[in-house]
C-alpha cells in the first residue's frame, strides 16, 4: 500500500519534545516557540511571526487584524479550503468568490478588479500546491484600491515568488503545520506580519497584554481587545522545530519526488492523455503536491479506482466553496465559473510525502501509464 500522505518525521523531534517536557515549561511561548519564531522571521523576512494552534487560526487572526465590519467584502478563490472563507465570515464579512486560472488553479488575477465594490476591504489569495499567485498584479490592484492582502500560504512554506518568500508578500501570511503539510507539529500554523502590529500578540493572547507582562513592560495584564487562545503548547513547537531545522533536506526530497513524477509522466502529458500544473516564471515551489488532471470526472473516478485496486491511494481535492451549503449561505460568486468547477472535477493528487521511495513513485507512474494504455483500446 502506498498512502497519499505520511506525516513528516525527521528523528530529531523525540529529543526536542523530551527537552520541552523536562524544561517544565509546556504552555505556549517558551524556548522552542521562540526558536520557531526566529526561524520563520529569518527565513521569510517578516517583521513578526507567531506560531498558532492551526493554519485555520492563523487565518482567523489575519481576519481580526483586518478590522472588518459587517457587510465588508473579501475577494477570494472558490477553489480553496473552508478555513480560507470561514475566517472572514466569522469576522462578519462576506466572501466574494472569483474564478481561478486553469494552469495553476490559483485565483485569476484578471478577474479580481471587476469584483471590487465600495465594500471590498481584502483580497485573500491561496497559493495552491505551493505555487505562487501572480502577486505583482495582485499587490498592484490592492494598492490602487486601498485593500489589504492576506495570503493563505498554508501549502507554501519555503516557496518563493520572484525571490520573495510566500507568506511575506501580502500584509498577512498564514502557514499551516498540519500533518498533511510539508512541516508539521500535528496541528498548528503560523501568522506572518509584513509590518509589526502590536494588536497581533494581544489577539493571540485572549485579547490581553500578557505578552507585555512577560517582558516586564507592565506589572499586570488586562483585557484590551478582541482575541482568543491562538498559541500552541511548547510540546508542539518542539516537534516542529526539529523539522524546521531540516527544512532544506525535506524540501529537496519533496522536489526530487516531484521531478521523478514529472519525468515519468511526461510521455502521457506529451501524448495529451493528462494535463498537469504549470509553474510560471518567477515561481519556485516546494513540492507540496503532485497532481494530474484526467479528461473528466468519470475518467478520474475510474483512475482512482484503478490505483486503489493496486494499492495506491490517490485523492481529489476541494469541492468549490461557492457550490457548498455554507458557501451558498454566506458568500456569492462574481462573474463566470469557467474553470473552478470544471477543473476541480478533473484534478487528482498522487502520493507525496517526505520519505516517499523512488520505487513507489515509479510504481504509481507505471500504474497510471497502464490505465491510459487500457483506456485507448
Ligand atoms: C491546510 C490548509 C488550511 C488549514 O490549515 P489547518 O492547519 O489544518 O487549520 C487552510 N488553507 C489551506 C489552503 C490549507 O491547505
Amino acid at each position: 500500500m502506498i498512502p497519499f500522505n505520511i506525516p513528516p518525521y525527521t528523528g530529531r523531534e523525540d529529543a526536542y519534545v523530551l527537552e520541552a517536557i523536562h524544561s517544565h515549561k509546556i504552555c505556549g511561548d517558551g524556548a522552542f516557540t521562540k526558536k520557531c519564531h526566529e526561524w520563520l522571521q529569518a527565513r521569510t523576512g517578516a517583521a513578526r511571526a507567531f506560531l498558532t494552534t492551526s493554519g485555520t487560526h492563523a487565518l482567523d487572526m489575519a481576519a481580526l487584524l483586518c478590522r472588518l465590519e459587517p457587510g465588508d467584502e473579501v475577494i477570494l478563490p472558490s477553489f480553496t479550503f473552508s478555513s480560507t472563507a470561514n475566517a472572514f465570515v466569522l469576522a462578519g464579512a462576506t466572501p466574494v468568490f472569483v474564478d481561478i486560472r486553469p494552469d495553476t488553479m490559483n485565483i485569476d488575477e484578471k478577474r479580481i478588479e471587476d469584483a471590487i465594490t465600495d465594500r471590498t476591504r481584502v483580497i485573500c489569495v491561496m497559493h495552491y500546491a505551493g505555487v505562487a499567485c501572480e502577486m505583482d498584479a495582485i499587490m498592484d490592484i490592492a494598492r490602487r484600491h486601498g485593500l489589504l492582502v492576506v495570503e493563505d500560504a498554508a501549502q507554501a512554506v519555503m516557496s518563493t515568488y520572484k525571490g520573495r518568500p510566500l507568506g511575506n508578500v501580502g500584509d498577512y501570511g498564514c502557514y499551516s503545520f498540519h500533518e498533511t503539510k510539508n512541516y508539521s507539529m500535528g496541528e498548528g500554523g503560523a501568522i506572518l506580519l509584513r509590518e509589526d502590529d502590536p494588536r497581533a500578540e494581544i489577539i493571540r493572547e485572549k485579547g490581553t497584554n500578557r505578552a507585555r507582562l512577560l517582558r516586564g513592560q507592565v506589572d499586570k495584564y488586562t483585557w484590551e481587545d478582541l482575541g482568543s487562545s491562538y498559541l500552541p503548547s511548547e510540546l508542539n513547537a518542539a516537534y516542529l522545530y526539529g523539522q524546521l531545522e531540516m527544512a532544506e533536506e525535506i524540501n529537496a526530497a519533496r522536489l526530487h519526488s516531484w521531478q521523478l513524477y514529472r519525468q515519468g509522466l511526461a510521455p502521457l502529458h506529451e501524448a495529451g492523455a493528462i494535463d498537469w500544473q504549470t509553474i510560471p516564471d518567477g515561481c519556485v515551489h516546494n513540492g507540496h503536491m503532485f497532481y494530474i488532471k484526467a479528461r473528466n470526472i468519470a475518467q478520474r473516478t475510474a483512475l482512482i479506482a484503478h490505483l486503489r485496486a493496486n494499492g495506491v491511494q490517490a485523492v481529489f481535492h476541494y469541492v468549490p466553496l461557492h457550490s457548498a451549503t455554507a458557501g451558498l449561505r454566506f458568500g456569492r460568486f462574481h462573474g463566470e465559473d469557467k474553470y473552478t468547477t470544471a477543473e476541480s472535477e478533473r484534478l487528482l493528487r498522487l502520493p507525496m510525502y517526505y520519505g516517499l521511495a523512488d520505487s513507489d513513485v515509479e510504481r504509481v507512474v507505471d500504474l497510471i501509464a497502464a490505465f491510459y494504455r487500457e483506456a485507448r483500446r
